[in-house]
C-alpha cells in the first residue's frame, strides 16, 4: 500500500475552482516578469520572486494579484500563461479543467476581447496535444466592479463565445456585493447555453447561497462553506446534488475559517453534498491541488478510497461530455484497483 501522499499524487484528478491569473507560480511569473522587465514592480528573479510570494495576508495577496494581472499585457502573455497553468495542472494528474477566467480586467487594460479569446483558445488547443490536459472556461464578473462589469463580461462572453467556454461566474468578495443585483446577466447566460457558477457563502452567510441558487440560478456554487451553517439549505443542496466548490486553504488564508481545524468541510460531507477539492489560486495562497487533497483526507481522516471519491465527485459535478466523465471516472477506478493490488 502506497502512502496516502503518493496515491493522491498519482489520483487522475478534474479541478473546478482555480483562478487563471491566480493559478500562476512564481515559474511563471518569472517568465512573465522578464518579458516587461524594468517596465514592472515585480522581480524576474526567480528566488526574489519567492519571497514576493511568500503569503502575509490577504491584502497583500490582492497586492501580488494585481502586480500578476498587470503584468498580462498582450497576446503572448495570456498564451503563456495559460499553456504554463495547464503545464501545472497536468503535473498534478489532473485530466480536466475548469478555469475561472477574468476576461474584464485584461480587456480594461487593453488587450482587446478577440484577440485575448483567441490567446486562450489556441493554448487551450495546444495544451491537450503537448499535456494530455482538456481546459474549458468559466468567464466570471469581477463582483467588486459592479454592473459594468457584469455588462461587459456577458458582452465577451456572447459575442466571443470560445469554444471552451462552459460556463459563466461571479467572483471578487462578497460583503457589500449582493448576489441578486446580478440577475438579469445570469439569466441572458443561461439562456444562452452557459451554465451558473457563482462564488457565494465564502465570506458571507448561507443566505449569499440561497441568493445564488434562487436569483442565479446556480448550479454549482463557488465555496459555499457557509451552507454548513443551515440546515434546510443543506438539505436542499444534497437533494438537487449541487456541486460544492471547497477550496480549504483559501479558507483559512482569506480567514473565511479561523484555523483548518475548523473547516466545516466534514459536516458538508456528513449532509451528503457532492462535494469537490480545489485550489482557488493556488500558488498565491502557497498550496496545490494535490496539498488541497492531503488537507481534506486529514480533515475526514479518509483513506485511499474515500479520497478517490472527491476526485469522483468533481467528475460528477463537472461540466464534461458524458464520455468525457466516462473515461475519468473508469482511470480513477482503475487506479484505485492497481494500486490496491
Ligand atoms: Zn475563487
Amino acid at each position: 500500500m502506497t502512502d496516502l501522499r503518493t496515491f493522491i499524487a498519482g489520483l487522475p484528478k478534474v479541478e473546478l475552482h482555480v483562478h487563471h491569473v491566480g493559478s500562476a507560480s512564481p515559474r511563471i511569473v518569472a517568465e512573465l516578469a522578464a518579458r516587461h522587465e524594468g517596465r514592472s514592480p515585480v522581480p524576474a528573479d526567480p528566488q526574489l520572486l519567492a519571497d514576493y510570494f511568500a503569503f502575509r495576508d490577504f491584502a497583500h495577496f490582492i497586492e501580488v494579484y494585481l502586480s500578476v494581472v498587470d503584468l498580462i499585457r498582450d497576446q503572448e502573455d495570456v498564451w503563456i500563461l495559460t499553456h504554463e497553468v495547464a503545464r501545472e495542472l497536468a503535473r498534478q494528474q489532473v485530466r480536466y479543467a475548469e478555469l475561472t477566467v477574468t476576461p474584464y480586467s485584461h480587456v480594461r487594460r487593453g488587450i482587446p476581447a478577440p484577440a485575448f479569446c483567441e490567446a486562450i483558445e489556441d493554448a487551450r488547443k495546444r495544451a491537450a496535444a503537448d499535456f494530455g490536459i482538456e481546459l474549458r472556461w468559466c468567464f466570471d464578473i469581477p463582483g467588486e466592479a459592479g454592473l459594468p462589469a457584469a455588462e461587459e463580461t456577458l458582452r465577451i462572453s456572447l459575442d466571443e463565445r470560445p469554444d471552451g467556454l462552459v460556463s459563466f461566474g461571479l467572483g471578487g468578495p462578497e460583503i457589500g456585493v449582493p448576489r441578486p443585483q446580478f440577475k438579469p446577466y445570469f439569466d441572458q447566460a443561461r439562456a444562452a447555453g452557459l451554465r451558473s457558477v457563482p462564488h457565494a457563502g465564502e465570506t458571507t452567510g448561507p443566505q449569499t447561497v440561497w441568493d445564488a441558487l434562487r436569483e442565479l440560478g446556480a448550479e454549482r456554487i463557488g465555496h459555499g462553506i457557509s451552507a454548513a451553517e443551515d440546515s434546510q439549505l443543506l438539505a436542499y443542496l444534497a437533494e438537487r446534488q449541487i456541486g460544492m466548490e471547497v477550496c480549504p486553504t483559501s479558507n483559512v488564508r482569506t480567514r473565511a475559517v479561523a484555523r483548518i481545524e475548523e473547516h466545516p468541510l466534514p459536516r458538508l460531507i456528513e449532509a451528503g453534498l457532492l462535494v469537490t477539492i480545489n485550489s482557488d489560486d493556488p500558488p498565491m495562497f502557497g498550496t496545490t491541488l494535490d496539498d488541497e487533497y492531503a488537507v481534506a483526507a486529514r480533515l475526514l481522516d479518509a483513506g485511499p478510497a474515500q479520497v478517490a471519491d472527491l476526485a469522483r465527485n468533481a467528475v460528477t459535478a463537472s461540466f464534461l461530455d458524458p464520455a468525457g466523465k466516462q473515461r475519468i471516472s473508469a482511470e480513477i477506478d482503475a487506479y484505485l484497483a492497481a494500486t490496491r493490488g
